[in-house]
Protein backbone atom coordinates (compact mmCIF):
# COMPACT_ATOMS: atom_id res chain seq x y z
CA UNK A 1 0.00 0.00 0.00
CA UNK A 2 1.42 3.55 -1.30
CA UNK A 3 0.56 6.39 0.75
CA UNK A 4 1.34 10.09 0.51
CA UNK A 5 1.16 12.98 3.23
CA UNK A 6 1.05 16.71 3.24
CA UNK A 7 1.41 18.28 6.40
CA UNK A 8 -0.48 21.54 7.17
CA UNK A 9 -0.30 24.12 9.99
CA UNK A 10 -3.14 26.13 11.76
CA UNK A 11 -2.94 28.81 14.93
CA UNK A 12 -6.05 28.14 16.95
CA UNK A 13 -7.17 28.84 21.03
CA UNK A 14 -9.10 26.20 23.46
CA UNK A 15 -10.06 25.54 26.69
CA UNK A 16 -11.18 22.56 28.75
CA UNK A 17 -13.46 22.74 31.00
CA UNK A 18 -17.19 20.89 31.41
CA UNK A 19 -19.69 22.28 33.12
CA UNK A 20 -21.77 19.96 35.15
CA UNK A 21 -18.05 18.63 36.65
CA UNK A 22 -17.13 20.74 39.66
CA UNK A 23 -14.08 23.22 39.87
CA UNK A 24 -12.06 20.31 41.58
CA UNK A 25 -12.65 17.74 39.23
CA UNK A 26 -12.01 19.87 36.42
CA UNK A 27 -8.52 21.03 37.32
CA UNK A 28 -7.58 17.63 38.53
CA UNK A 29 -8.24 16.58 35.04
CA UNK A 30 -7.42 19.02 33.32
CA UNK A 31 -4.99 21.07 34.88
CA UNK A 32 -3.74 24.95 33.30
CA UNK A 33 -6.20 24.28 30.22
CA UNK A 34 -8.82 25.16 32.82
CA UNK A 35 -8.10 28.59 32.58
CA UNK A 36 -11.10 30.80 31.75
CA UNK A 37 -9.94 32.70 28.32
CA UNK A 38 -8.28 30.15 26.93
CA UNK A 39 -4.69 29.44 25.71
CA UNK A 40 -3.45 28.46 22.11
CA UNK A 41 -1.18 26.48 19.78
CA UNK A 42 0.57 26.10 16.37
CA UNK A 43 -1.38 22.55 15.43
CA UNK A 44 0.51 20.64 12.71
CA UNK A 45 -1.15 18.46 11.08
CA UNK A 46 -0.09 15.80 8.67
CA UNK A 47 -2.80 14.25 6.36
CA UNK A 48 -2.10 10.94 4.83
CA UNK A 49 -4.47 9.58 2.13
CA UNK A 50 -4.22 6.04 0.46
CA UNK A 51 -5.91 4.48 -2.64
CA UNK A 52 -5.04 3.30 -6.57
CA UNK A 53 -2.55 5.43 -7.67
CA UNK A 54 -3.77 6.99 -10.97
CA UNK A 55 -1.62 5.20 -14.38
CA UNK A 56 -2.03 8.47 -15.90
CA UNK A 57 -0.10 10.93 -13.28
CA UNK A 58 1.41 7.97 -10.87
CA UNK A 59 -0.30 9.46 -8.16
CA UNK A 60 -3.07 9.01 -5.33
CA UNK A 61 -4.59 12.16 -5.68
CA UNK A 62 -2.42 15.78 -6.94
CA UNK A 63 -1.27 17.32 -3.22
CA UNK A 64 -2.71 20.79 -4.81
CA UNK A 65 -6.26 18.72 -5.03
CA UNK A 66 -5.55 17.29 -1.38
CA UNK A 67 -4.20 20.99 -0.33
CA UNK A 68 -7.31 22.38 -1.62
CA UNK A 69 -9.69 20.24 -0.25
CA UNK A 70 -7.61 20.30 3.64
CA UNK A 71 -7.27 24.03 3.17
CA UNK A 72 -10.41 24.78 2.84
CA UNK A 73 -11.52 22.55 6.11
CA UNK A 74 -8.99 24.40 8.27
CA UNK A 75 -10.49 27.66 7.48
CA UNK A 76 -12.76 27.09 9.70
CA UNK A 77 -10.44 26.55 12.94
CA UNK A 78 -7.59 28.52 11.91
CA UNK A 79 -7.31 32.27 13.71
CA UNK A 80 -10.37 30.71 15.97
CA UNK A 81 -10.76 29.96 19.55
CA UNK A 82 -12.26 26.64 18.79
CA UNK A 83 -14.79 26.44 21.51
CA UNK A 84 -15.96 29.90 20.58
CA UNK A 85 -15.77 30.04 16.86
CA UNK A 86 -16.35 26.78 15.56
CA UNK A 87 -19.78 24.81 16.18
CA UNK A 88 -17.63 21.43 17.09
CA UNK A 89 -16.33 22.21 20.63
CA UNK A 90 -20.23 23.01 22.07
CA UNK A 91 -20.22 20.18 24.10
CA UNK A 92 -16.81 18.33 23.54
CA UNK A 93 -13.87 19.41 24.75
CA UNK A 94 -11.05 20.02 21.96
CA UNK A 95 -8.60 17.91 22.93
CA UNK A 96 -5.93 16.80 20.61
CA UNK A 97 -7.87 13.42 20.25
CA UNK A 98 -11.06 15.42 19.61
CA UNK A 99 -10.02 17.56 17.20
CA UNK A 100 -8.19 15.03 14.94
CA UNK A 101 -11.48 13.25 15.18
CA UNK A 102 -13.34 15.92 14.06
CA UNK A 103 -10.89 16.76 11.27
CA UNK A 104 -11.56 13.13 10.09
CA UNK A 105 -15.37 13.73 9.81
CA UNK A 106 -14.87 17.01 8.11
CA UNK A 107 -11.87 15.58 5.73
CA UNK A 108 -12.52 12.00 4.95
CA UNK A 109 -15.98 12.73 3.08
CA UNK A 110 -14.27 15.36 0.76
CA UNK A 111 -11.78 12.89 -0.53
CA UNK A 112 -12.90 11.93 -4.55
CA UNK A 113 -13.81 8.61 -5.08
CA UNK A 114 -10.73 6.08 -5.11
CA UNK A 115 -9.02 8.31 -2.58
CA UNK A 116 -9.37 7.12 1.39
CA UNK A 117 -8.00 8.76 4.36
CA UNK A 118 -5.77 6.87 6.05
CA UNK A 119 -4.20 8.55 9.07
CA UNK A 120 -3.93 11.99 10.58
CA UNK A 121 -1.75 13.14 12.94
CA UNK A 122 -2.13 16.33 14.75
CA UNK A 123 0.58 17.85 17.05
CA UNK A 124 -0.70 20.50 19.24
CA UNK A 125 3.21 21.00 19.84
CA UNK A 126 6.37 19.56 19.08
CA UNK A 127 6.18 16.70 21.98
CA UNK A 128 2.45 15.97 21.71
CA UNK A 129 0.43 14.51 19.54
CA UNK A 130 -2.51 12.41 18.61
CA UNK A 131 -3.80 10.24 15.72
CA UNK A 132 -6.48 8.98 14.70
CA UNK A 133 -7.47 6.50 11.53
CA UNK A 134 -11.22 6.34 11.47
CA UNK A 135 -11.45 3.42 13.93
CA UNK A 136 -13.05 3.28 17.63
CA UNK A 137 -9.26 4.16 19.33
CA UNK A 138 -6.99 7.15 18.79
CA UNK A 139 -3.56 6.89 19.73
CA UNK A 140 -2.00 9.38 21.99
CA UNK A 141 1.75 10.34 22.24
CA UNK A 142 3.79 12.74 24.75
CA UNK A 143 7.05 13.04 24.80
CA UNK A 144 8.92 13.29 28.63
CA UNK A 145 13.32 13.96 28.98
CA UNK A 146 15.37 12.82 31.61
CA UNK A 147 19.26 13.25 31.96
CA UNK A 148 21.40 10.51 33.14
CA UNK A 149 25.45 9.44 33.22
CA UNK A 150 25.99 6.11 32.62
CA UNK A 151 28.75 3.67 31.19
CA UNK A 152 28.61 0.84 27.91
CA UNK A 153 30.35 -2.42 29.16
CA UNK A 154 29.17 -5.77 29.10
CA UNK A 155 30.12 -7.78 31.97
CA UNK A 156 30.29 -11.09 29.42
CA UNK A 157 32.95 -9.43 28.07
CA UNK A 158 37.07 -8.76 28.65
CA UNK A 159 37.90 -4.72 29.16
CA UNK A 160 40.04 -5.12 25.83
CA UNK A 161 37.17 -6.27 24.08
CA UNK A 162 34.53 -3.82 25.91
CA UNK A 163 37.21 -1.03 24.73
CA UNK A 164 37.25 -2.23 21.41
CA UNK A 165 33.51 -2.67 20.87
CA UNK A 166 32.04 0.45 22.85
CA UNK A 167 35.04 2.99 22.38
CA UNK A 168 34.75 6.47 24.46
CA UNK A 169 30.86 4.78 25.41
CA UNK A 170 33.49 2.46 27.86
CA UNK A 171 35.40 5.09 29.86
CA UNK A 172 35.32 3.73 33.19
CA UNK A 173 33.59 6.66 35.09
CA UNK A 174 30.81 7.34 32.47
CA UNK A 175 29.71 10.17 30.37
CA UNK A 176 25.69 11.41 29.65
CA UNK A 177 22.85 12.08 28.21
CA UNK A 178 19.62 14.36 27.77
CA UNK A 179 17.60 11.48 26.69
CA UNK A 180 13.97 11.72 25.26
CA UNK A 181 11.56 9.52 25.73
CA UNK A 182 8.17 9.52 23.78
CA UNK A 183 5.15 7.63 25.15
CA UNK A 184 2.16 6.63 22.30
CA UNK A 185 -0.72 5.78 24.68
CA UNK A 186 -3.99 3.97 22.71
CA UNK A 187 -7.55 3.37 23.43
CA UNK A 188 -11.16 4.61 23.20
CA UNK A 189 -11.65 8.48 23.95
CA UNK A 190 -13.55 8.86 27.04
CA UNK A 191 -16.07 10.80 26.48
CA UNK A 192 -16.57 12.83 28.98
CA UNK A 193 -12.69 14.08 29.28
CA UNK A 194 -12.04 13.62 25.30
CA UNK A 195 -8.76 12.23 26.03
CA UNK A 196 -7.69 8.31 25.87
CA UNK A 197 -5.97 9.01 29.40
CA UNK A 198 -6.11 12.12 31.06
CA UNK A 199 -2.70 13.71 31.00
CA UNK A 200 -1.92 14.55 34.91
CA UNK A 201 -2.42 10.61 35.28
CA UNK A 202 0.07 9.96 32.37
CA UNK A 203 2.54 12.73 33.45
CA UNK A 204 2.67 11.64 36.83
CA UNK A 205 3.19 7.59 36.01
CA UNK A 206 5.66 8.03 33.43
CA UNK A 207 7.37 11.09 35.61
CA UNK A 208 7.71 8.26 38.84
CA UNK A 209 9.09 5.97 36.38
CA UNK A 210 11.67 8.21 34.75
CA UNK A 211 12.83 10.41 37.93
CA UNK A 212 14.07 7.16 39.52
CA UNK A 213 16.94 7.50 36.46
CA UNK A 214 16.89 11.46 36.24
CA UNK A 215 19.93 12.77 37.44
CA UNK A 216 21.52 9.22 38.62
CA UNK A 217 24.18 7.33 36.84
CA UNK A 218 22.19 4.11 35.45
CA UNK A 219 24.11 1.93 35.80
CA UNK A 220 25.93 2.72 39.71
CA UNK A 221 22.34 3.69 40.66
CA UNK A 222 19.86 1.29 39.16
CA UNK A 223 19.66 -2.06 39.73
CA UNK A 224 18.72 -3.38 36.31
CA UNK A 225 21.44 -1.50 34.07
CA UNK A 226 24.28 -3.71 36.88
CA UNK A 227 24.58 -6.59 35.03
CA UNK A 228 23.10 -5.47 31.47
CA UNK A 229 25.07 -2.97 29.27
CA UNK A 230 22.91 0.29 29.29
CA UNK A 231 22.82 0.62 25.92
CA UNK A 232 19.59 2.53 24.44
CA UNK A 233 18.17 -0.94 23.31
CA UNK A 234 17.98 -2.07 27.22
CA UNK A 235 16.95 1.26 28.28
CA UNK A 236 13.71 1.41 26.24
CA UNK A 237 12.49 -2.48 27.06
CA UNK A 238 13.72 -1.28 31.17
CA UNK A 239 10.84 1.44 30.55
CA UNK A 240 8.50 -0.34 28.47
CA UNK A 241 8.29 -3.12 31.33
CA UNK A 242 8.09 -0.39 33.79
CA UNK A 243 5.44 1.71 32.18
CA UNK A 244 3.61 -0.99 30.68
CA UNK A 245 1.57 -2.90 33.53
CA UNK A 246 0.41 0.86 35.37
CA UNK A 247 -0.85 1.84 31.60
CA UNK A 248 -3.15 -1.13 32.25
CA UNK A 249 -2.95 -2.12 28.80
CA UNK A 250 -2.66 0.78 26.87
CA UNK A 251 0.95 1.51 26.05
CA UNK A 252 1.48 0.87 22.33
CA UNK A 253 5.11 2.62 21.42
CA UNK A 254 7.85 3.63 23.32
CA UNK A 255 10.59 5.83 20.92
CA UNK A 256 13.72 6.69 23.12
CA UNK A 257 16.30 9.30 21.91
CA UNK A 258 19.36 8.98 23.42
CA UNK A 259 20.90 11.68 21.26
CA UNK A 260 19.44 13.80 18.38
CA UNK A 261 20.94 11.38 16.01
CA UNK A 262 20.21 7.59 17.79
CA UNK A 263 17.05 6.82 17.95
CA UNK A 264 15.38 2.95 19.19
CA UNK A 265 11.92 2.43 19.03
CA UNK A 266 10.00 -0.60 21.04
CA UNK A 267 6.20 -2.27 20.68
CA UNK A 268 6.89 -4.61 23.79
CA UNK A 269 8.21 -7.96 23.92
CA UNK A 270 7.31 -10.17 20.53
CA UNK A 271 7.30 -13.43 21.11
CA UNK A 272 9.04 -15.53 17.67
CA UNK A 273 8.08 -18.74 18.06
CA UNK A 274 11.23 -20.87 17.10
CA UNK A 275 11.16 -24.06 19.52
CA UNK A 276 13.88 -22.74 21.31
CA UNK A 277 14.10 -19.66 22.13
CA UNK A 278 11.82 -15.84 21.92
CA UNK A 279 13.49 -13.05 20.53
CA UNK A 280 12.99 -8.97 21.42
CA UNK A 281 12.24 -6.82 18.26
CA UNK A 282 13.80 -3.81 18.74
CA UNK A 283 13.89 -1.28 15.69
CA UNK A 284 17.25 0.64 16.10
CA UNK A 285 17.46 3.73 13.66
CA UNK A 286 18.99 7.69 13.39
CA UNK A 287 16.21 9.74 13.82
CA UNK A 288 16.10 13.71 14.23
CA UNK A 289 13.72 14.45 17.22
CA UNK A 290 10.65 16.72 15.81
ZN1 LIG B 1 -3.82 23.42 24.68
ZN1 LIG C 1 26.17 7.10 26.04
Amino acid sequence: MVTATRRFEFSAAHRYWRDDWSTEENERVFGRCTRPYGHGHNYTLDVTITGQLDPRTGMILNMRELKAIVSEVLEEFDHKHLNEDTPYFRALIPTTENIVRVLWGLIAPRLPTGVRLARLRLYETNDLWAEYDGADEATFARAYSFSAAHRLHAPALTDAENQALYGPCNNPNGHGHNYTVEVSVAGPIDAESGMVIAMPDLDATVRAVLDRLDYHHLDREIPAFAERPSTGEHIIVYLWDELAPRLEGRLRHLKLWETGRNMFEYTGPATVVTGRSERTDIHHGTHDYP
